[in-house]
């Protein structure tokens, strides 16, 4: 028997379990003397140099217990190879960061994002070269990513589309990386404050009779705060009908606990439409050990529905082994339904080990 089929037959086998005795998956795992039945992914930014080295990687992810990859790119190809390891594909999406998009930088940098002291992000990206941000109020901008998001679609083998940089640019930066650009952000300042492109402005003032470039403390101002949290919400809504009317699923990689990524990027995701989360619970971008982790998914689990699962994303390149071991263990106990690695080529044959371990005998 082949091992693909050998993996059908079994998995099948358990699903017969589990349809005939009325048991969740969870109790069936803990019968075989595991604690959890995890799913767990990792996010593929490295495109390596040859199939044979992504095969060598695939492999490695195959034997560690995780169930598929979510690559920043080449979806064909990584679909072409993770079929040979019976692993999942689903395609990470760069949604409104558009800093390597020449297309709409030469022709449309009017859609891009504006700060409050007027600056385009075109033209003044904060922080990085990169920081290009398209504005979600522009029905124009959201027509074009609806047509890359059929791009996606076309290739039927793809589990979800999976957004990320889906938010405004940073307002806030994590603690860990203000020293980086040497900045201290002790309150929201203009130059990375967005948005306030006259699209966003007119339809402000169109809906609250008021232009948000006026406001002396808009930070304060939960009527605008809201607006923006709104603009990309309904954005995502749209894509998430778009993409289930084509038979496939919408996640997402966010800000980890719904509080920072509110007040960070502006993103509140909870009240997204999505099949399943992918919250970035890098805990020493925030200053936090292991621990924390445990607790950032006890506040995504507390503001989101029970039906939707969470992957917690892993920060892996500052983690030691065991930590990337206890944030596991802290992950699931509180609710999360596997974890996703960033990215899976710095993991160390240590960080490997203690990871499948927790995986496949946890
Ligand atoms: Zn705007």
């Amino acid at each position: 028997m082949k091992r693909k089929d050998f993996l059908k037959t079994i998995s099948a086998g358990s699903a017969a379990l589990a349809a005939a005795t009325a048991f969740p998956q969870s109790v069936i795992a803990k019968r075989q003397g595991r604690r959890w039945n995890s799913k767990n992914y990792t996010w593929v930014s490295h495109h390596g140099d040859s199939d044979d080295e992504a095969r060598r990687r695939l492999e490695q992810i195959k034997k560690s217990g995780l169930k598929g990859i979510l690559p920043s790119g080449q979806y064909e190809r990584w679909v072409g190879l993770a079929e040979e390891f019976d692993l999942e594909v689903h395609a990470w999406w760069i949604t409104l960061q558009r800093g390597g998009d020449n297309y709409l930088i030469e022709n449309h940098p009017d859609w891009f994002m504006v700060n409050r002291n007027g600056d385009s992000s075109v033209d003044k990206p904060a922080y990085v070269d990169y920081y290009k941000w398209l504005c979600p109020t522009r029905p124009e901008a959201q027509e074009y990513l609806m047509k890359q998001v059929d791009q996606i679609l076309a290739i039927s083998e793809i589990k979800s589309v999976h957004l990320d940089y889906i938010r405004y640019p940073d307002v806030i930066l994590p603690i860990q990386l203000q020293p980086v650009y040497d900045i201290v952000q002790d309150r929201e300042y203009p130059e990375y404050d967005y948005c306030y492109c006259e699209a966003c402005r007119a339809k402000f003032k169109d809906l609250h009779g008021e232009d948000p470039i006026d406001f002396t403390k808009p930070e304060d101002h939960e009527v605008w705060n809201r607006f923006r949290y709104n603009q990309i919400t309904h954005l995502v809504n749209q894509i998430a009908v778009k993409v289930r009317n084509r038979g496939t699923k919408l996640t997402a990689a966010v800000f980890p606990t719904p509080d920072i990524a509110r007040s960070l990027v502006r993103q509140n995701w909870p009240d997204w439409s999505l099949d399943a989360v992918f919250p970035m619970i890098y805990n020493h971008f925030y200053h936090k050990d292991a621990r924390w982790v445990g607790e950032a998914v006890a506040e995504c689990r507390r503001e989101m529905p029970k039906t939707t699962p969470l992957y917690c994303g892993l920060y892996i390149p500052e983690m030691s082994a065991i930590e990337v071991s206890q944030a596991y263990e802290y992950a699931m106990e509180n609710g999360a339904a596997g974890v996703t690695i960033f990215p899976d080529h710095t993991m160390s044959e240590e960080q490997w080990n203690y990871l499948s371990r927790v995986i496949l005998q946890g």
